[in-house]
């Protein structure tokens, strides 16, 4: 249980820039995270790290020299936006190129994404390299489905040590492939974790059991057994994992044995020495290795083991000096603190609008416009729109909609007004809209928002083709997200055949405005439809029975949304 708590709100704020209170050497705060407060060359290519927060040391603990540039710090336990991405990275930008290096999760994974597709639309050279350790998480045949657990620690260390040597980003994404496809994490768990402010553990494992791969969120393993002595608990670590060896390894492995949250070290030191036991008895060569709490989910039980099966050039990299606040060895030049003027250059780049043309900026003038008529629209559906949400939910939907869209709008109004093209309006009102709308679709209409944002640009025309793909994205990142499918009575219902309504009118040429009808058109009549439904997700489904015979709320906003911009994008 998390005991030291001001208001449970701003705890992963607070505990932000405690930390940057505590390492003022290592680390500025920045908007959406923290960066080096260290000089780094001109060229250099930037390592950006970040997820959650709630994982410490992972991930604004590896800051500094010889490991990341920068950590963009979500909320505990869920994705940053990307627009604190953008701005870590910006931050830290020294015309190298930006690498963001991510764990597996979905979130992570579209919002990092959509980062990397703005930074791009300025011209930088950015890329996201997803890690892939944990071989709990999907068979070794799916490895690109697996998620990042341990592995942070020796995958971003060997990355970091690439960047400080002068690798371009094509070299370190090599050395990250080769370095991911050689690490293996399996970790146990033998308690849950609590959210500060809560009063129950996210997940439980009963007493006396251990639960075999579980997901540093309580995302479900692979078996539930006895907890037995940690000689066996480290067998078992190691037989599975050499289950996976690779077959080009010689043998040679870093290893992290690592405490989740409340192992003690006196614990994790009984564990290794049975656990290098198991490893050298099955002829497997330990050249270094680190026992300690580097991956940790808040008071989360249990501990994980990570190999790296590396070769001269991995070995040559983990072994570099690294100076951070949560991991340093060797010995590393101290490259001296930013002034005072220095950072002042690099905060304001955090925060700059992107150059636009006359071209994007007259398409972001278009979307300001749609989303004043939307906003306007859905404030005028709003009781019925709650009404609908009522009858199985908890009737927030008209509120939540009109909070999200309100602030959508004020946010792309900004940008437009500073000078932003079409992508980065998006991109903020997006965000906007996620921050405050609340809800489940608060959520998901803010990262649909960022996602479509993400496939277009703030320079040059916006073909309808280029509209398509951003509806596309849009409609991908509702998938991934929420997890729905067709049928489960949900705005993916709509959004879904709008899509393919609209791409399908782009491919036969259609005009802009036939294929804004036509999917108008669509969306409404699938909106109707949903009333056959069964909800099968989210809060209206205990209540399934009810919501038969209404159409769902989310729906008919959807519906809503698309018929007011199909009308206000025609209307020049
Ligand atoms: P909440 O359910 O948190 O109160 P809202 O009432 O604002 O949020 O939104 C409810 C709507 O959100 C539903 O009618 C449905 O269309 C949509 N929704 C809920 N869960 C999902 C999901 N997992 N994927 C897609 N849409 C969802
Ligand atoms: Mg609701």
């Amino acid at each position: 249980m998390t005991k030291l708590v001001n208001d449970p709100a701003d705890f992963p704020r607070e505990l932000v820039e405690g930390f940057v209170a505590a390492h003022p050497q290592y680390v500025r705060a920045v908007p959406g995270g923290v960066a080096r407060a260290t000089r780094t060359p001109q060229g250099k290519t930037a390592i950006i790290v970040g997820g959650g927060t709630g994982h410490y040391p992972a991930f604004m603990g590896w800051v500094g020299q010889g490991m990341a540039d920068g950590a963009v710090c979500g909320n505990i336990f869920s994705s940053p936006s990307a627009s604190q991405a953008v701005s870590v990275a910006k931050s830290v930008d020294r015309g190298g190129g930006i690498i963001i290096a991510l764990g597996n999760y979905a979130g992570d994974v579209l919002h990092f994404g959509a980062a990397v597709e703005q930074l791009r639309a300025e011209g930088i050279d950015a890329r996201t390299l997803v890690l892939t350790d944990d071989i709990a998480s999907a068979p070794p045949e799916q490895k690109e489905k697996r998620r990042g657990i341990g592995g942070f620690v020796p995958v971003y260390k060997i990355i970091g040590a690439a960047a400080e040597e002068g690798m371009d980003p094509d070299e370190i994404e090599r050395v990250f492939t080769k370095a991911n496809d050689r690490t293996r994490t399996l970790g146990v768990a033998f308690s849950g974790c609590t959210l500060p402010g809560a009063d129950k553990p996210l997940f439980d494992v009963p007493e006396g059991r251990l639960a075999l791969g579980l997901g540093v969120h309580g995302e479900p393993g692979i078996a539930e057994m006895d907890l037995g002595t940690a000689a066996e608990v480290g067998r078992l670590l190691v037989t599975e994992l050499l289950k996976e060896r690779p077959a080009d390894a010689d043998g040679r492995v870093v290893a992290l044995l690592n405490g989740l949250g409340t192992a003690k070290y006196e614990e994790l030191f009984v564990t290794w020495r049975d656990v290098k036991a198991a490893l050298e008895a099955a002829g497997v060569q330990v050249v270094d290795q680190i026992v300690g709490e580097l991956v940790t989910s808040l008071d989360m039980g249990g501990v994980s083991l990570t190999l790296t099966w590396v070769d001269d050039e991995l070995e040559r990299l983990w072994r570099a000096p690294v100076d951070t606040p949560g991991l340093r060895f060797g010995t590393v030049d101290p490259a001296g603190l930013l002034s005072e003027e220095e950072r002042a250059v690099a905060d304001a780049r955090a925060d700059e609008i992107p150059q636009a043309d006359e071209a994007s900026r007259g398409a972001a003038r278009r979307v300001v416009a749609a989303l004043e008529d939307v906003r306007a629209q859905l404030e005028k559906e709003a009781d019925e729109l709650g009404r609908l949400d009522a009858v199985a939910g908890d009737g927030d939907h008209g509120i939540g909609m009109v909070r999200g869209a309100t602030a959508a709008l004020g946010a792309a109004r900004e940008a437009y007004d500073a000078g932003a093209g079409l992508a980065t309006t998006l991109a903020r009102a997006g965000q906007r809209w996620s921050d405050e709308a609340g809800g489940t679709s608060g959520a998901l209409w803010g990262g649909m928002i960022l996602a479509a944002a993400g496939a277009l640009s703030d320079t040059g025309q916006t073909s309808l083709a280029d509209t398509a793909r951003a509806v596309r994205s849009a409609v991908d990142a509702l998938r991934r997200l929420g997890g729905a499918e067709l049928g489960d009575k949900t705005m993916l219902d709509v959004l879904a055949p709008f899509a393919d309504a609209f791409e399908r009118e782009v491919e036969r040429g259609a005009t802009s405005r036939e294929a804004w009808s036509v999917g108008a058109v669509v969306a409404r009549d699938a909106a109707d439809s949903t009333a056959q439904l069964r909800p099968r997700i989210g809060r209206a489904r205990p209540l399934a029975e009810r919501s038969v015979g209404h159409p769902d709320p989310g729906a008919v906003s959807a519906a809503v949304v698309v018929r007011t911009a199909a009308t206000a994008l025609q209307r020049d």
